[in-house]
């Protein structure tokens, strides 16, 4: 009988720690890396959207029972165009009927607290080894097949048998906290604006996560001004009805762009999963819930067999690239479009926006089109 095989995950960020839990469920040794320690993998500014099919891949992996003291959930997203002055509210009616029965159109969490679950769950498993690097090296472990989740701006010369597609926005995403009055209890905004969209996302009764998209310059210069003018500044951008009243934490700036990497017949042992396969602009929060469907697919892979032996890695990385390819298009077109159309000042696309504020208003089939796509994705019923 073969012995265990050993997997090693570089990068320890939410998709290279929730594919450690996943994989832990069968026979094999994980070995999971960082750069960072794991008090700086966890203390990290951060805030999540997730959707509903994050959270019936939580579920499957045991999760999301454990997650729940520290959601923050929304269950209406008002959607804004301030060019055509347009506006959507949509509610959990919209939602599909297997999934409306959870009153809830999507949650929101702290990186801090998302992590924290995690590593106290990788604490539990005798078969993940959180470890680093030199370990790795001094141990001389050898590894059967490594997954690489190193995120969006690393760099790894292994890149280079891959075909990289990217398209960078020039733009960049400033993330803060406030508290604010006069808001709708429970409701996530998402305002399309000349610079770029402006999301807010609950975090708790009156505070709220807001992710400020414009061009880096503006960012920076945002970031770096005081923050009474900060505040005057997005005061004067919110809708009237809100009153802020204060800044809550650290104010940060994250680059935005779209990327794909794809193998270039390569046979080598490892493949890229997360943020360092796909990146998507963070325009209705789909970053990271896509991450995790990467990780779905690849323990679906390995989940078919009791006991995961050498011969079933000979085709791993094709069936991963071919299962996840579709999911990640779209999402990548979906996103995308949204920014070209809706992210600018073009008046000739005035009346395509108007337009889809009409319909969006006027015809359920297309509210609910546009909502569960956003919060299923492609794959939901194959989450099983
Ligand atoms: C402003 C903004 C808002 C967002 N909002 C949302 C949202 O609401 N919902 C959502 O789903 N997604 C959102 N996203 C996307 C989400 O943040 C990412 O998809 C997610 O963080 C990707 O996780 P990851 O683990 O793949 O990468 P990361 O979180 O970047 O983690 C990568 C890890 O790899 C480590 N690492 C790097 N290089 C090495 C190396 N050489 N060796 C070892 N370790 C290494 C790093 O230290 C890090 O810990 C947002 C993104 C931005 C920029």
């Amino acid at each position: 009988m073969e012995s265990k095989l050993n997997f090693k995950i570089i990068g320890s960020g939410p998709t290279g720690i929730l594919l450690a839990i996943a994989l832990s469920k069968l026979n094999l040794n994980i070995f999971l890396t960082d750069l960072l320690s794991k008090e700086k993998l966890i203390h990290k500014e951060k805030t999540y959207a997730l959707t509903h099919s994050t959270r019936k891949i939580l579920k499957k992996f045991n999760l999301w029972h454990k997650l729940i003291p520290y959601l923050f959930c929304f269950d209406t997203l008002s959607i804004t165009d301030t060019l055509t002055s347009s506006y959507s509210t949509l509610t959990i009616s919209d939602l599909d009927d297997d999934i409306n029965t959870e009153n809830n159109i999507g949650w929101v969490i702290k990186h801090s607290d998302l992590m924290n679950v995690f590593f106290q769950e990788v604490g539990k498993k005798k078969n993940i080894f959180f470890i680093s690097d030199q370990k790795i090296k001094r141990e001389k472990i050898s590894f059967d097949y490594q997954f690489i989740s190193t995120g969006a701006n690393s760099f790894d010369k292994r890149v280079l048998n891959f075909l990289n597609i990217k398209k960078i926005y020039r733009q960049s995403c400033l993330t803060l906290k406030v508290l604010i009055r006069g808001h709708e209890r429970g409701r996530a905004y998402e305002i399309f604006r000349e610079e770029g969209p402006l999301a807010l996302l609950p975090l708790d009764k009156n505070l709220y996560q807001i992710i400020w998209t414009s061009s880096t310059y503006k960012s920076l210069e945002r970031l770096n001004s005081d923050k009474n003018l900060l505040m005057d500044n997005l005061s004067t951008i919110l809708p009237p009805q809100f009153k802020l009243d204060q800044m809550v934490g650290e104010v940060n700036v994250f680059p935005v762009s779209l990327s794909l990497k794809l193998p270039l017949f390569n046979f080598k042992k490892y493949i890229y999963v997360g943020d360092s396969f796909h990146t998507f602009h963070p325009v209705g929060g789909q970053g990271l819930n896509t991450c995790w469907r990467d990780v779905n697919c690849i323990f679906d892979i390995f989940n078919k067999n009791l006991f995961v032996k050498k011969r079933d890695l000979k085709l791993f990385k094709f069936k991963y690239y071919s299962n996840r390819i579709i999911d990640i298009i779209a999402t990548i077109v979906i996103t995308d479009s949204l920014i070209t159309i809706f992210a600018n000042g073009n008046l000739i696309l005035f009346p395509i926006r108007k337009l889809s504020f009409f319909l969006l208003n006027k015809l359920v089939f297309i509210r609910k089109i546009v909502l569960n796509q956003m919060t299923k994705s492609l794959i939901y019923s194959k989450i099983k």
